[in-house]
């Protein structure tokens, strides 16, 4: 059976051109390039509770990584490492090679290294630590949205608890629907090139893993403001706009596992805000405003208020 060295040496040990020192050692070194400011963040990825015991290696290996990269990008980071602390029940080498290539396969369009990390024995667990590089001062923090910004989001919202609800039957979606949505599901794509294009034209942002009103709710929260969203604004693109109203405004609104990025941007700031979608091929839709008052308001496109609790509990997505 192969060793715990072996397996790290076999499936876990790669170039590290950029990095100063990778894996091998007791720690990794980075040297930061000058001037820029060290982005740090950390998901872990339970068998049970974030995926199913018998889930895609391939596409865990990649969704590991994404929600981890999704975090840098909803700061304006640049990928720079990552570690992997890896619990397993055995070494499976099928197992590992198809989760290395789904993780080391997403690692590498982004430049991303893996440095390091820790191999054990134990149910399957996935915890990954990224770290970004941001110049100094330039993060796109969630406690940095102002009264009077626009609020954006990118690409389109609710197409992954689509999938989720297809897969639980919860709907019925033609076969090319299903597998389009089930791989935003699984398969989402941090939208770092868009968080990069975004430093010096929003204010706050944030990645949206939990839904568009609970992660909006973070911008809020931290920022001491309160905001309106109209929620026939909301980009949810051809899968969903086939589905009913109150399906399209509920998954829109809080849906989970989409990845895209929800930021905001002074009303001045909305060409250079177009600009960064075009540069980066994504869409960005204006849904709402920053308000002094507290809370959320949510309106349909005449202005019309909605009952929050209407449209946003999502009883289905449960953790
Ligand atoms: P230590 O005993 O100092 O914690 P380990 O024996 O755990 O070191 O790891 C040996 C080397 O392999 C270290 O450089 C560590 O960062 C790296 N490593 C361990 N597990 C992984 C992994 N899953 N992916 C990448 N590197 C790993
Ligand atoms: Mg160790």
């Amino acid at each position: 059976m192969l060793s715990e060295f072996d397996l790290i040496a076999k499936y876990f040990t790669r170039p590290t051109p950029n990095a100063t020192l990778g894996v091998g050692d007791d720690c990794a070194l980075l040297t930061p390039t000058p001037g820029t400011q060290i982005a740090i963040s950390s998901d872990m990825l339970v068998s049970g509770t974030h995926f199913f015991a018998n889930a895609e290696p391939k596409l865990l290996g990649h969704k590991s990584l994404a929600v981890n990269l999704s975090d840098l990008a909803a700061m304006g980071a640049k990928p720079v490492a990552f570690t992997l602390a890896l619990s397993l029940p055995k070494p499976d080498e099928p197992w590992l090679a198809a989760f290395a290539d789904g993780l080391l396969s997403l690692a590498d369009l982004y430049g991303c290294e893996l440095i390091g990390g820790d191999t054990t024995r134990g149910p399957l667990n996935i915890c990954i630590t990224v770290f970004g590089e941001i110049p100094a001062g330039k993060a796109l923090r969630r406690d940095a949205a102002k009264v009077g910004d626009d609020i954006w989001v990118s690409g389109a919202l609710g197409e992954a608890r689509l999938g989720l609800a297809g897969m639980r039957n919860e709907l019925a979606l033609d076969a090319a629907t299903l597998s389009a949505a089930v791989m935003r599901l699984h398969q989402p794509m941090p939208r770092v090139a868009l968080g990069i294009a975004l430093r010096s034209v929003a204010n706050a942002a944030i990645d949206v893993s939990d839904g568009l009103v609970g992660d909006l709710g973070h911008i809020l929260a931290r920022s001491g403001v309160g905001a309106t969203l109209n929620v026939d604004a909301l980009p949810v693109g051809p899968m969903l706009s086939e589905q009913p109203q109150e399906v399209r405004r509920r998954f829109a609104l809080s849906g989970g596992d989409d990845y895209e990025l929800c930021f905001t941007a002074p009303p001045s700031m909305r060409a250079a805000v177009l600009n960064a979608g075009n540069e980066t091929g994504k869409a960005v839709t204006r849904v709402g405003t920053i308000e002094a008052t507290h809370g959320l308001r949510l309106t349909d496109a005449g202005g019309v208020p909605l009952e929050l609790h209407a449209t946003s509990f999502d009883h289905f997505v449960a953790a």
